[in-house]
């Protein structure tokens, strides 16, 4: 059952009417990085030109109004510039703040277009710079919002509709043709607005999705060698700072060429995705990776996990395969598929390298075969207070 609360689906639906970051979280990072680059030039360039405004038109308006006005229009800028200060990591952390950035965004919008209203109703031509200006905001916003989906439309539509219908409601024949102009002013900009999304998320899905091809493995589907380097040393890296335990286990299909020699190539592959999606499955936390290593050797990263953690999770993934029962008469160590696993576990100082943890789990590994397979080996040496690769010894 889904367990968010009511209020939580409401805000959620509200996000996806109202401008809709993205779900995929690299997605959302990259819209995000995109408007904190104008969290601060944006707003400031705002209230360069609000001062200009009011220099320009404070002898010949009603000062009441003009301060009120941008006295309401600093503090929308206001509201924008602090979101400078928060730094969201979490996807929904990142959702609320690009969701906060775009309202703020419309009510500074909203704020440019009735400036409207302090101009005296007969100067027309100070009408007619005001609405200049706000077209003017309104357009330079284009490139910054439209990165999200429907945030643009949603700004758009809240600072000039209003407007359009209040021009039209004048009556005068003025009036009229100016409201009709903002009105295809708006819609022009719906337009580009689905031009610039469009262009801004295909190349961004494009990237996201080719980065992803490049990181799995088209037999089994999971994660190949080279994401499994990377993340090892990131996670390396992490560890060092950290000081908490990295392991690894280093995983091989026993007797698979005697397999491949009996059912074939074809059947070899599909043992090979059935073991690499167990292997996934029973691996506890998100952070965890599974990756193929090459031939039928599978490589698994354990972060922030001591040596009694990854031997529990190594023992599971043995019997996991061994329930998988997929059969293999050939096999001289059991009548079903099987797997031998070397682990390793280390706390990284300065001087240590990620081989050193892979060469650990290798070797406990090559130990695993020489005892006659379908086992687990650890690195000899590696306990709880001792957890070093250097522990080898
Ligand atoms: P051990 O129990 O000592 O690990 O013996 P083994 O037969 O599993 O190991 P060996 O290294 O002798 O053979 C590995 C075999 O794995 C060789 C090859 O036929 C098979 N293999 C490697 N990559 C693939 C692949 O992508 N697809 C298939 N179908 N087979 C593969
Ligand atoms: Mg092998
Ligand atoms: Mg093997």
């Amino acid at each position: 059952m889904d367990d968010k609360s009511i209020l939580q689906r409401a805000w959620e639906r509200l996000l996806t009417q109202l401008g809709a970051p993205d779900r995929h979280p690299e997605i959302l990072a990259r819209q995000a990085e995109h408007l904190r680059r104008h969290v601060v030039t944006a707003p400031v360039s705002s209230l360069l030109l609000l001062v200009l405004v009011m220099g320009l038109v404070h002898d010949r308006v009603d000062t009441g109004r003009l301060w009120l006005w941008a006295a309401v229009l600093t503090a929308t800028l206001a509201l924008r510039l602090s979101l400078r200060w928060i730094r969201p990591r979490s996807p929904d952390g990142l959702r609320r703040w690009i969701f906060a950035f775009q309202w703020s965004t419309t009510a500074t919008g909203v704020a440019w277009v009735w400036l409207l209203l302090v101009m005296p109703r007969e100067d027309l031509a100070l009408q007619i710079l005001s609405l200049l200006t706000a077209c003017g905001v309104v357009m330079a916003v284009l490139p910054l919002l439209a990165v999200v989906e429907h945030a643009y439309s949603s700004y758009v539509v809240f600072a000039l509709a209003p407007l359009v219908a209040m021009l039209l409601s004048w009556g005068d024949r003025f009036h009229l043709v100016l409201g009709v102009m903002i009105a295809a002013f708006l819609l022009n900009m719906l337009r580009s607005e689905r031009l610039v999304n469009r262009t801004f998320t295909t190349a961004l899905r494009q990237g996201l999705h080719e980065a992803e091809r490049a990181a799995r493995d088209p037999v089994t589907g999971i994660a190949n060698r080279r994401c499994f380097q990377e993340a090892l040393e990131q996670e390396w890296r992490r560890s060092q700072r950290t000081a908490r335990p990295l392991s690894m286990l280093m995983i091989d299909i026993d007797e698979f060429k005697a397999y491949n020699d009996n059912y074939g190539h074809v059947q070899g592959d599909q043992c090979l995705a059935q073991v690499a999606r167990t292997l996934a499955r029973h691996v506890p936390r998100s952070t965890d990776l599974v990756a193929r290593y090459g031939g039928e050797e599978f490589a698994v990263l354990l972060p922030e996990t001591d040596v009694q953690g990854a031997k529990s999770v190594a023992q599971r993934l043995l019997e996991a395969i061994r329930e998988l029962g997929i059969v293999h008469t050939h096999s001289a160590v059991s009548p079903r598929i099987t797997i031998s696993i070397g682990g390793a576990t280390c706390l990284p100082t300065k001087l240590d390298t990620p081989t050193e943890l892979i060469d650990a789990a290798d070797q406990a590994l090559y130990t695993a075969k020489q005892a006659g397979k379908d086992r687990v080996e650890w690195t000899e040496g590696a306990t709880n207070d001792r957890p070093a690769v250097r522990a080898v010894s």
